[in-house]
C-alpha cells in the first residue's frame, strides 16, 4: 500500500491566498513533471531537494495552462512523511486547486485518505503514533496551553518516557523468563528484591504519568471550584474579594445570589474556575429553586467546593445541609467573616468530620484569603505548584518531570500498563509461579507500547487517523 503515490488539496477549501496540492510517494516528482512547466525550462526532477520552483501547471490533454504555480520538492527521506513529497503552491481558489488536483489523480497519484499523509510519516517510522496524534492536538489547540502540551508531545517528550519504560520492563521481563528457562537455577533473595524494587519504581513512574493526565486537564480547561453556603453567610462577598471586585450583588436580604456566577482567576498560573452559587436551602420561590438546583449540579461537576459558614453564629441546620453535600468531595471549609467575634469556640471540631481543610477568614478586611487561595491548590490538584521563572505552568507540577499525558488513548494504556504490573507484583508477593509473573509482565509492556503504536491494530490506526483531514 506504501509503494503508491498519495495526494490531496492540503489547504482549506475556500478563498485564500495561496492553496496547496500535496503529493507524497515515490512517483510525485515524475507526476508533477508531466504537469509542469518552467519559463526558463527547469526540470523538477533535476531540482535540488527543498527548493522552490516557478512555473504553471498545464493540462496535457488539452494543452492548456490552469495556474500558475510555486512548487517545491522535497526529497526522501527528510520529509514529513519520509518519501518524497511535492507540493504545488497555487493560487488559493477552488477550481485553480480542484483543477491542480484532478490532473495529478489523472496521471498516476491516488487520493489520501484522512490523515494519510501524518499515517506514513508514522508507518515509514520518522514519528511514533503519539507524535502523530500531537499533530492533531497542534491543529485543534484552543489555548496557549494546550497547544504547548502538544507541541512536546509532537517533539517527543512523552515517547522519550514511554521508550525508557518499555525498556526497563523489557529488561525485567528478560530477566524472569531466564530463570523460567533454567528451572535449575534458584532465584537469589537479593536478585529479587531488586527485581521487586525495579517494578514498584516503574509502577510509580506509570502512576505519576497518569496523574498528570488529570493535572494537564486542570491547566487546560481550569479547576472548577464552586462557593456554597446558606444564604447570607459571604459567599459573593467572597468571591468578590477573591477577584478584587464587584461582580455579585452582596446584599443583606438572603437569597438574591440567584443564579450560578462564574469567574476565572488565576492562582500562581493554575486557571481557576470559581463559580458562585444560590443559596442552597429549601425554597418554593420559583428563581430561587432553579438557582438551588443549578448549585447542587455544580456542585456535582466541581473538582473542588468551599463551603462557607458564618463564623459569627452557632452552626444552623442549613449549614449542615451544605456540609452534607460536600463531604464526598474535595473541600474546604472556610469560617468567614473572622473580624467579627465568634459565636463559639471549637467551631473547627464539629465541623471536622466534614472536611479536612478548615480555615478562618474574612471576606469583609481579607483575612485569611492567601492561605486560602493556597489551600484551592493543594486540595484541588493535590498538591502545591513549584515555583517557577517559567511562565507556563505545565510541567511544572511536582513529580511530573515536564510530561503531560493529555490524550485519553495514551492514559487508558498506561493505567492498564500500570494494573498488569500491580498484578506482577501481586504474584510475586504470593510466591506465585514466575510464569505468571512473567505474562503480566509481558501484558504490561504491551499496553505501555499501545501509547508509541509499537503494538497497534489495524483498527486502532484507522480510528486515530480518520480524526485528521485530508492533506494532513
Ligand atoms: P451571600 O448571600 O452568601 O452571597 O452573602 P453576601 O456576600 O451577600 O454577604 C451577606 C452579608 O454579610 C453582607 O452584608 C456582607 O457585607 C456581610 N459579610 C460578608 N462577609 C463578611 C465578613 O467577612 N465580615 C463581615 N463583618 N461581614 C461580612
Amino acid at each position: 500500500m506504501l509503494d503508491d503515490t498519495i495526494a490531496a488539496i492540503s489547504t482549506p477549501l475556500g478563498e485564500g491566498g495561496i492553496g496547496i496540492v500535496r503529493l507524497s510517494g515515490s512517483d510525485a516528482i515524475p507526476i508533477a513533471e508531466k504537469l509542469f512547466s518552467s519559463p526558463k525550462n527547469k526540470k523538477l526532477s533535476g531540482s535540488e531537494s527543498h527548493t522552490l520552483t516557478y512555473g504553471f501547471i498545464h493540462d496535457p490533454l488539452t494543452n492548456t495552462t490552469v495556474d500558475e504555480v510555486l512548487v517545491s520538492i522535497m526529497k526522501a527521506p527528510n520529509t514529513y512523511t519520509k518519501e518524497d513529497v511535492v507540493e504545488i503552491n497555487c493560487h488559493g481558489g477552488l477550481l485553480p486547486l480542484r483543477k491542480t488536483l484532478e490532473l495529478v489523480l489523472r496521471n498516476g497519484a491516488r487520493l489520501a485518505e484522512p490523515g494519510e499523509f501524518t499515517k506514513r510519516a508514522f508507518l515509514n517510522g520518522r514519528i511514533d503514533l503519539s507524535q502523530a496524534e500531537a499533530v492533531i492536538d497542534l491543529i485543534r489547540a484552543k489555548t496557549d496551553e494546550s497547544r504547548e502540551a502538544a507541541l512536546e508531545q509532537l517533539s517527543g517528550g512523552l515517547s522519550e518516557k514511554i521508550v525508557g519504560l518499555r525498556e526497563r520492563i523489557a529488561s525485567l521481563c528478560a530477566h524472569i523468563e531466564a530463570y523460567i528457562d533454567f528451572p535449575d537455577e534458584e532465584i537469589e533473595p537479593a536478585s529479587m528484591e531488586s527485581i521487586r524494587n525495579e517494578l514498584h519504581s516503574i509502577i510509580d513512574a506509570l502512576m505519576l504519568l497518569s496523574k498528570s493526565f488529570e493535572e494537564g486537564r486542570f491547566f487546560r480547561e481550569g479547576l472548577k471550584v464552586v462557593i456554597v453556603g446558606r444564604p447570607n453567610v459571604g459567599k459573593s462577598s467572597l468571591l468578590n474579594a477573591l477577584l478584587n471586585r464587584d461582580r455579585a450583588i452582596v446584599t443583606e436580604i438572603p437569597g438574591t445570589t440567584r443564579d450560578v456566577l462564574e469567574e476565572y482567576l488565576n492562582i500562581s498560573g493554575l486557571p481557576v474556575r470559581i463559580m458562585d452559587t444560590a443559596g442552597i436551602r429549601e425554597t418554593h420561590e420559583m428563581a430561587e429553586k432553579e438557582g438551588v438546583i443549578r448549585s447542587l449540579r455544580a456542585i456535582g461537576d466541581a473538582d473542588l467546593v468551599i463551603g462557607i459558614i458564618d463564623g459569627t453564629n452557632a452552626l444552623h441546620e442549613e449549614d449542615f445541609v451544605v456540609l452534607g453535600k460536600i463531604k464526598e468531595k474535595k473541600s474546604i471549609v472556610a469560617l468567614n467573616k473572622s473580624d467579627l467575634p465568634a459565636a463559639e469556640d471549637g467551631l473547627e471540631k464539629s465541623l471536622a468530620p466534614y472536611s479536612e481543610t478548615i480555615l478562618r477568614i474574612s471576606a469583609k478586611t481579607g483575612a485569611g484569603l492567601d492561605l486560602l487561595k493556597e489551600a484551592i491548590i493543594d486540595v484541588g490538584i493535590g498538591h502545591p505548584i513549584k515555583a517557577s521563572g517559567e511562565r507556563n505552568p505545565i510541567g511544572q507540577l511536582e513529580g511530573s518531570d515536564g510530561v503531560i499525558v493529555t490524550n485519553l488513548r495514551h492514559k487508558v494504556a498506561i493505567d492498564n500498563a500500570f494494573n498488569a504490573l500491580n498484578n506482577a507484583s501481586a504474584a510475586i508477593q504470593s510466591s506465585l509461579p514466575l510464569e505468571i509473573v512473567a505474562m503480566e509482565m509481558r501484558d504490561g509492556l504491551d499496553r505501555v507500547g499501545e501509547v508509541v503504536g509499537a503494538v497497534t491494530t489495524e483498527d486502532i490506526l484507522n480510528r486515530i487517523f480518520s480524526e485528521f483531514c485530508i492533506g494532513k
